[in-house]
């Protein structure tokens, strides 16, 4: 099955592309553009993976991230932040806020498919009882 992602992305531009190339490779897309409707979301569809702007209006990534592994029925989700911050110590700051990767933007179409894949976790193994 394929896997299902959440993209919390407020920049209809991004979520777009995003979607647009995801879709393309195969997978189920969900979007929300803040993070409260991003955290009924992941409750309601308990996606694979979230995709997760940092820049976000009210909530911002980090506080959304917090909030996620703060929840135990979201805290196991994989979170992968996507953000256009270039500043050093970001991917630090964001990684050791709970983030199980990181994905620059500008969005590279070439690229951004496998990193995302390359985040995701195996589904757990169904059946073989014998
Ligand atoms: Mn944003």
């Amino acid at each position: 099955m394929a896997a299902k992602l959440l993209l919390i992305e407020d920049n209809p531009n991004n979520s777009y592309l995003m979607r647009y190339l995801l879709e393309k490779a195969g997978y189920t897309v969900l979007e929300a553009s803040c993070g409260a409707r991003g955290m009924d979301l992941a409750l309601l569809h308990k996606p694979d993976a979230v995709l997760l702007d940092i820049q976000l209006p009210e909530m911002d990534g980090y506080e959304v991230l917090s909030a996620f592994r703060r929840n135990a029925e979201l805290a196991d989700i994989p979170v992968i932040a996507v953000t256009s911050y270039a500043m050093t110590g970001d991917r630090e700051k964001i990684m050791s806020s709970g983030a199980d990767g990181y994905i620059e933007k500008p969005i590279d179409p070439e690229t951004f498919v496998s990193s995302v894949s390359s985040h995701l976790r195996c589904p757990p193994e169904e059946g073989g009882t014998t």
